[in-house]
């Protein structure tokens, strides 16, 4: 595995893979790499000849300074995970190469849309501005590649999926499974912050969104399939409850009836221990 610490290296290298007809896949990840991370570098090696892989926690994207000084680095364990998992090469910029002059995001929220001031854009407000500009500006150094991103991050999959379009970049973007623990807590960075007991607690989020998806095959409204969840969700007193709605995967607008042919997604988030936690699912409870 070869190690990029700046966009000139690593743009040339990718430029030169390309150059011999190679396939690019990449992976933009935030480090603290766990199982989630390597079935994305896994789905890249099975579909594309070179794996490439960004490491970089973005400042832009955090909202609490805390939060950021707190986010995990490990990264021994994650260079030993990356060649594990077959990748090719790694981007590790520093925050002044990615950022040499910029202090805000340069994509603000009129171009991420409506979807970035909804559900995470509430409760994280400039947080997809942020996630919108690093993807851009690694898409543009990565140059034409498929990019693996996770379901569990639906709202950022789908803010970068406009991004794209509205940008017309060169990038085909592959949406892959939530991988999750034997509980049922989706497999994240911010989980090494939970107790035991914690990691216990947070398995209540898969059940709550297990709980809309009965609700939703009974025959439920959207309300009925909202309450099931937040009914569950409440049922831990370790969890406090941000939101637990059903939206139509597309606009994330909470529809007033369920129709034929609408796709619809089930969304929860909330704190466990202080630990800010998302989760989501299909309408049939699958992780698709
Ligand atoms: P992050 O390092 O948290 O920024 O995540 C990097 C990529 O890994 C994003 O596309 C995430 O959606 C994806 N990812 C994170 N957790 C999981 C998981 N449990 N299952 C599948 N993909 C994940």
């Amino acid at each position: 595995m070869e190690r990029f610490e700046t966009g000139a290296q690593w743009r040339l290298a990718l430029d030169d893979a390309r150059s011999e007809g190679k396939t690019i896949g990449f992976v933009p990840t935030m480090g603290a790499l766990h199982e989630g991370h390597r079935s994305l570098i896994e789905r890249a090696r099975r579909s594309c000849d070179v794996v490439a892989v960004s490491i970089f926690v973005n400042p832009l994207q955090f909202g609490d300074p805390s939060d950021l000084e707190r986010y995990p680095r490990p990264v021994h364990h994650d260079e030993a995970l990356l060649s594990a998992a077959g990748c090719d090469a790694l981007f590790m910029p520093s925050v002044d190469e990615m950022y040499p002059d910029i202090k805000r995001p340069l994509i603000s929220h009129e171009g991420v849309g409506v979807l970035g001031d909804l559900f995470e854009g509430v409760d994280r407000p400039g947080h997809f501005d942020g996630v919108a500009t690093v993807v851009a500006l690694l898409f543009e150094l990565t140059g034409p590649c498929r990019a693996f991103f996770g379901n569990k991050d639906f709202q950022q999959l789908a803010v970068v999926r406009r991004m794209v379009d509205a940008l017309g970049l060169p990038v085909d973007i592959v949406a892959c499974p939530t991988i999750r623990d034997e509980g049922g807590l989706a497999l994240s960075s911010r989980n090494t912050r939970l107790s035991r007991e914690g990691r216990r607690h947070a398995t209540a989020f898969h059940r709550a969104l297990l709980a809309g998806a009965a609700c939703f095959e009974q025959g439920g409204t959207p309300s009925q399939v909202d309450d099931a969840m937040k009914q569950e969700a409440d049922a831990e007193p370790a969890l406090a409850l941000a939101y637990a709605v059903v939206v139509e995967a597309a606009s994330f607008l909470r529809p007033a009836l369920f129709e034929e042919a609408v796709e619809y997604r089930l969304l929860i988030a909330g704190e466990v221990e202080g630990v800010r936690l998302i989760d989501n699912a299909a309408i049939d409870g699958s992780d698709r």
